[in-house]
């Protein structure tokens, strides 16, 4: 594992460090100079030490020193977050592909920063083997300082060789946080991942240049191999009793839960006081089963409530492209695609949508596609299993007659 590594014999009790730290990370105790677990390596010590004294030791763990894929559990007042299951269920068919390479067994472990048998429950039963959990009050209310320190301080105990957070709004905080105390590298916003057969190395593919072509991103020299990944990116798998899930009956309640300790010397830099729900639109276009999604194409925001119409008769969600939302006529959380959401709906209704790549990596998910266009070599009809070549207005408003 990587960190500032402080060289005693040159040391000369200065103090230039302890001053230059921003953190206050550095403390003189028993007559020396020590590293705590506040560090971020920012590495203005190193900077500051008049004798050289004080280095950056990058991380280089070969791959047979980690093991076992981790995933961060996330939840919200309404329970496990959805992604969170989606991550299990991934990192457990990551862990088959391991297990094929390195013919070890490779476990499946969530980290849950609560104390909840129910979401440990869940876990399990979408691909977890362990669930490693801590009650404190700073990782319940959100605190992704305390939630980095919790992670790290596991991490370095235990080596993991894969770590996946959900790309939500506290995850996008706490995984960069993680990698940057760790020394390694993090890829965010992952469309797909898998182990590569020959090296065993994680593949993390995500949309690069402006979303104009797909890379795949390896970590060969640090570990974990740290990745986020967006809600509905992945589909859960639920696994039957028996098939690595507990049997019902046949093991004790919780028992793959492990208590662990959370870092002594954290110190945070904030305290939350309130928490303020979003008082704006609220709708979450990845619930949907069906999913009507509007484009440029719908040709002006008065045939927003046609389109609106036609999906409310259909039972259908609402989504749209970003140009509507730059646009003014559709509200974000509608937006699907790369800066938008990903979505997996069993039907997706594409009206008016051209499908640039940047669009389709946000409905990948989706079972089936059907589209409407008058451009008959508009691209998304090469992603779509059944296509309509015509005006769409005029496609809806004669749906909406019958
Ligand atoms: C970094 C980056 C991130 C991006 N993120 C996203 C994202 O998250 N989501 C997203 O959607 N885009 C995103 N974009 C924008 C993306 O590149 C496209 O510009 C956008 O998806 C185009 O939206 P559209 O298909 O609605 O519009 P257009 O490309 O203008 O396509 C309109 C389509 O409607 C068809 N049409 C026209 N008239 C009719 C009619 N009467 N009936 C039927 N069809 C008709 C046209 O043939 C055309 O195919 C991103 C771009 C970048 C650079």
């Amino acid at each position: 594992m990587s960190g500032i590594v402080i060289d005693h014999e040159k040391c000369i009790l200065c103090r230039k460090c302890l001053r230059s730290c921003p953190v206050s990370a550095l403390e003189l105790n028993d007559g020396r100079i020590r590293v705590t677990d506040l560090c971020n390596l920012c590495t203005m010590c190193v900077d500051s030490c008049p004798k050289g004294a004080i280095t950056m030791e990058t991380a280089e763990a070969a791959a047979s020193d980690s093991s076992g894929i981790w995933i961060y559990a996330q939840f919200d007042d309404s329970g496990l977050c959805k992604v969170s299951c989606e991550l299990a269920s991934k990192a457990a068919e990551l862990a088959e592909e391991t297990e094929a390479v390195s013919e070890r067994t490779c476990e499946v472990t969530a980290l849950l920063p609560c104390n909840d048998r129910n979401m440990a429950e869940q876990l399990v039963s979408c691909g977890a083997d362990r669930v490693l959990f801590c009650e404190k009050e700073a990782l319940k209310n959100g605190d992704p300082d305390a939630a980095a320190a919790w992670v790290v301080s596991l991490v370095r105990e235990r080596q993991p060789a894969v770590m996946l957070f959900p790309a939500t709004a506290a995850g996008r905080e706490i995984a960069p946080a993680c990698a940057a105390m760790l020394g390694t590298g993090l890829t965010a916003d992952c469309t797909a991942l898998k182990i590569d057969p020959e090296s065993g190395l994680l593949h993390q593919t995500r949309p690069a240049f402006g979303g104009n072509l797909m890379a795949t991103i390896i970590c060969p020299g640090t570990r974990p191999q740290m990745a986020t990944v967006r809600e509905g990116v992945f589909s859960v798998h639920r696994k039957e009793p028996g098939d690595g899930c507990p049997v019902p009956g046949s093991e004790a309640p919780g028992s793959r839960m492990e208590e662990t300790a959370f870092p002594d010397s954290f110190i945070s830099r904030r305290s939350i006081k309130n928490v303020l729900r979003d008082a704006g639109d609220t709708y979450d276009v990845t619930k949907a089963e069906k999913l009507v999604v509007v484009g440029r194409g719908i040709g002006s925001k008065k045939n927003i409530p046609l389109m609106r119409e036609f999906a409310d008769r259909i039972g259908a969600g609402f989504g749209c492209s970003r140009p509507l939302v730059e646009a003014g006529w559709c509200e974000y959380p509608h937006q699907v695609g790369q800066t938008g959401h990903s979505v997996a709906p069993k039907l997706l209704i594409s009206i008016g949508v051209s499908g640039a790549i940047q669009h389709l990596a946000g409905i990948a998910g989706a079972e089936k596609i059907i589209a409407v266009n008058t451009d008959e070599k508009a691209p998304i009809f090469g992603v779509a299993d059944c296509g309509i070549v015509g005006d769409c207005v005029s496609v809806v408003k004669e749906f909406l007659k019958s």
